[in-house]
């Protein structure tokens, strides 16, 4: 548990409406804990009476879908997959070097080979996020804090049952066939109808439903978020919400791809329709619920023109950018099949040509310190973190000298 207050999501202006905004749809504001250890994902305990849930917000999981979702922005805003494909591979190689040094090490080496990353340890990633979000208008940065919040929350019961009634019908398989039309013109053919009966796949029909049912409460939760936190003069930040909102399902996506390294074709077909069909029911829940507070103004019709056509606007710039998330996951596929075949002497091999860019090896080097010093993350065994310390030392010694921090060491 955390009780450093500069930490504290709940430091940030938008918290106190978030909270009540809760309290008033599902009837209380589970208690809530950060959960420093460990990688799994939110955990929560649900008590039926009185109804009541203790969530334990994990930090890691915070981090990770922070980085990722710079990471995606940063890529399709410069159409360059390669960026997200490094990305992802900076992920995959932090997870595996706990338990498989030689595969985590070929994924970190790989995902220097054209850029040399700088990243920030777990704390910092969550500090800047919090600054940002103290900041008046950045909607941006209070979506990226609170919808994996109010995500998890949307999976309690009280909050499932607010999702509307076709999410629960067959309409929900219309949604499989709308998207599988979308998406095969990139992903290829694939029989997508066997995954829904398959409980390991995100396609899975009881997963689908309750994940989409709660980013649907996720959604109106974000979208409410300005009206109750602004003055009446104030403008609605129609772009900054909605682009926030459409970044989670390819964040989601990401995520499950990056910590899938084992995936074959059809896993990676299955988590890319599965993104897709949580993005267009996030598309219609955005439409529904913002323009849902506008009702009864007179000037409604116009309002909803207005809405209409920004996030139309929002939605033809992220169907462009799945396409190059795509391209990103297809080409970690590849990685990934290709380091399944590399022995430790490839490995190794690779290792040693970052070696011959001084800049790459250093900034290896003090990646893996980051993973090495992240001491809460990562539960590595003591020969394994002794380990990440020495090959970190032996990125930065080359024959007659030492980089320690900024000092040059000269060796005899
Ligand atoms: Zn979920």
């Amino acid at each position: 548990m955390d009780t450093e207050p500069k930490q504290s999501i709940e430091s940030i202006p938008a918290f106190d409406a978030f909270r009540n905004l809760l309290v008033e749809n599902i009837g209380y504001f589970p208690t809530f804990h950060y959960d420093r250890n460990g990688l799994a994902g939110h955990r929560m305990r649900i008590f039926r009476t009185p109804p009541a849930a203790d969530i334990r917000y994990s930090e890691r999981a915070l981090v990770r879908y922070i980085c990722l979702a710079d990471i995606i922005t940063l890529a399709v805003s410069q159409n360059r997959a390669e960026l997200l494909t490094s990305g992802l591979c900076l992920l995959a190689g932090g997870e595996l070097l706990r338990h498989n040094k030689f595969a985590g090490l070929a994924f970190i080496a790989s995902a220097f080979r054209d850029h040399n990353f700088v990243q920030l340890g777990p704390r910092q990633v969550i500090d800047t996020a919090i600054r940002a979000a103290h900041k008046q208008v950045a909607w941006r940065a209070v979506v990226n804090l609170l919808f994996p919040l109010a995500h998890e929350i949307g999976h309690l019961p009280e909050s499932q049952k607010l999702c509307p009634a076709a999410i629960h019908s067959d309409a929900i398989y219309e949604t499989y066939s709308i998207n599988f039309e979308q998406v095969r013109g990139f992903t290829g053919n694939f029989d997508y109808r066997a995954s829904l009966l398959n409980a390991e796949s995100p396609l899975n029909l009881p997963t689908l439903r309750q994940e989409v049912a709660s980013d649907f409460f996720a959604v109106a939760a974000m979208t409410h978020l300005p009206t109750r936190c602004a003055s009446s003069d104030e403008v609605y930040p129609l772009d900054e919400i909605v682009a926030g909102i459409l970044t989670f399902p390819l964040v989601m996506g990401a995520e499950s791809m990056a910590l899938k390294w084992g995936a074959g074709k059809l896993e990676l077909q299955d988590i890319t329709l599965a993104m897709h069909c949580r993005y267009s029911v996030i598309i219609d829940s955005i439409r529904a619920s913002i323009k849902a507070q506008f009702r009864g103004r007179q000037d409604v019709a116009e309002v909803c023109r207005v809405i209409d056509s920004a996030v139309d606007h929002n939605v033809s710039q992220f169907d462009s950018w799945h396409l190059v998330v795509w391209d990103a996951f297809l080409d970690y596929f590849r990685l990934c099949q290709r380091f399944a075949q590399h022995s430790i002497d490839d490995i190794l091999q690779m290792l040693r040509e970052s070696r011959a860019d001084a800049r790459r090896s250093l900034a290896i080097a003090s990646h893996l310190e980051m993973l090495a010093d992240d001491v809460h993350g990562y539960s590595i065994d003591p020969d394994n973190h002794k380990e990440l310390h020495e090959f970190s030392l032996k990125m930065k010694t080359f024959d007659t000298i030492v980089l320690r921090g900024r000092n040059a060491l000269l060796l005899n």
